[in-house]
């Protein structure tokens, strides 16, 4: 649904024009850039566990930024466009992901946890999710993951990615979704009270918090492939190039 969203230059966008737009995009479009916490629905596929519980939650939604009269217009919207278009939506991943890339992808989230938050502290368990519209672009001819989505559910991880690129890039993707929640906090705290905003043409303090999160991503996966995985560095290298950093 999000992907035939027209959202211009928004980091968030993963909007292909060959989906077409069908009748609901305009209002939903509307509601979209009018409400606050609007970012929720980036991530509402992965939160729930069925489509019920789903449906639920959009029907009175619990999010503190969604709680008010822009909110309840944009999950009503969402709802409705929901099931008229039945998207195929996510679907666990069959093992289609090389062995090497989940050993690497656990060593990798194992040395962050560890050097983030303290020698014993091991990664939660992570859930790979395969969600073809998050799409990929193609650079030096290797499909290279553009977005990605990751979301705490039961003390787990789940993490929403393009499964269909090149593997280097993809354990690129995994890996900066899988350090948002070790990096984030701290850029958080030096925005006290900003609603971040990916939609460039928002300048301000929320499209400058997006920024900074961003950058301190990048920057520390930087260093954990520099240190952990030297040999992925040159994938790295390609990979982030697509963040002009
Ligand atoms: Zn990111």
């Amino acid at each position: 649904m999000l992907a035939r969203l027209p959202l211009g230059a928004d980091a968030a966008s993963i909007y292909r024009a060959e989906l077409g737009r069908p009748a609901w995009v305009e209002g939903l479009l509307a509601a979209y850039c009018a409400a606050r916490g609007r970012l929720v629905l980036q991530v509402v596929g992965l939160l729930f566990d069925d489509r019920a519980a789903l449906e639920a939650a959009l029907a009175e939604p619990p999010w503190a930024g969604l709680r008010d009269e822009a909110g309840g217009v944009l999950c009503e919207r969402f709802a409705r466009a929901l099931a008229e278009l039945s998207p195929p939506g996510c679907a666990l991943a069959e093992p289609r992901v090389a062995p090497w890339l989940l050993d690497t992808v656990c060593a990798l989230r194992a040395a962050l946890w560890r050097e983030e938050r303290g020698a014993s502290i091991a990664p939660p368990p992570l859930l790979l999710f395969h969600a073809p519209s998050l799409g990929h672009d193609h650079h030096d001819g290797r499909a290279r993951a553009t977005h990605g989505r990751a979301v705490f559910v039961g003390g787990a991880q789940r993490i929403a990615v393009d499964l269909d690129c090149e593997p280097e890039q993809l354990l690129c993707q995994i890996v900066h979704e899988a350090t948002h929640v070790l990096t984030d906090p701290a850029v958080r705290a030096r925005f006290e009270g900003v609603a971040q905003d990916t939609a460039a043409t928002a300048g301000g303090d929320g499209f400058a918090l997006h920024r900074a999160l961003e950058r301190a991503v990048v920057d520390r996966d930087q260093r954990l492939f520099e240190t952990h995985a030297p040999r992925y560095l040159e994938a790295y290298a390609r990979w982030r190039r697509r963040y002009g950093v």
